[in-house]
């Protein structure tokens, strides 16, 4: 996977944002203040003009342009806890012209690092996390039995919509939802949603690569 692959992922998430953008942002609605769908797609617009003015010749340099751009564009605890990722992912790949599913694999756990170091969530507690940290876990475990690349990412977006769907019955303890209590349980939780969208877009990637 080189520089083009990484920016197709980001060009993918950046429209499953923007076409998903009111249905995020209604999940925010219930449990939030609404600005999910809002901030995202603000976001990777930011990000799209970003990596159309500048030169990112690596994989790695795409995921570090994305994220620092997502920090200082986006306000809500979102954009500093995605852009904390897309930057530590962005690191872990260092300037590899061409990274394999395996360095992927390392740099989505580095990302789930960073999000865990800033923001402090385990999973269970209703958050982004919950969709991440399976989805990590479903696709380093896909690797290791020797699935192909694009079964492996198949196995990290279904781990990733299972993880989003899990936050319905969670009540949440971090982030401005645990400020609802109990009131929090029976809603999906609006990040664990966008990690499940941003990571079926680079399956979809993959698969249109792979054929
Ligand atoms: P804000 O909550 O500031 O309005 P957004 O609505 O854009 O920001 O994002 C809300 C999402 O951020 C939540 O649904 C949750 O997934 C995620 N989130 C909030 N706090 C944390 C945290 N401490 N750790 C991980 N994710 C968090
Ligand atoms: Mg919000």
């Amino acid at each position: 996977m080189d520089a083009a692959f990484f920016r197709a992922w980001i060009a993918e998430s950046a429209a499953v944002v923007e076409s998903q953008r009111d249905h995020l942002t209604q999940l925010d609605a219930a449990i939030g203040d609404a600005d999910h769908g809002i901030n995202l797609a603000r976001g990777f617009s930011a990000v799209t003009a970003a990596l159309d003015q500048a030169a990112t010749p690596t994989p790695g340099s795409v995921l570090r342009l994305a994220g620092s751009t997502l920090i200082s564009k986006v306000g809500g605890a979102s954009g500093p806890l995605y852009g904390m990722a897309l930057r530590q992912a962005g690191k872990a790949l260092g300037d590899a012209p061409d990274v394999d599913a395996s360095a992927l694999a390392s740099a989505l756990e580095a990302a789930l690092a960073g999000v865990q170091k800033l923001g402090a969530a385990q999973e269970g507690e209703k958050t982004m996390v919950d969709a991440l940290a399976p989805a990590t876990s479903a696709l380093a475990e896909a690797l290791a039995e020797g699935a192909s690349p694009a079964d492996a990412l198949s196995a990290l977006s279904a781990a990733a919509e299972a993880g989003a769907q899990a936050t319905i019955s969670m009540q949440a303890l971090k982030g401005r939802a645990s400020y609802l209590g109990p009131r929090s349980v029976g809603h999906e939780d609006p990040g664990a949603a966008s990690t499940a969208l941003i990571l079926r877009a680079l399956r979809d990637v993959a698969l249109r690569q792979a054929r």
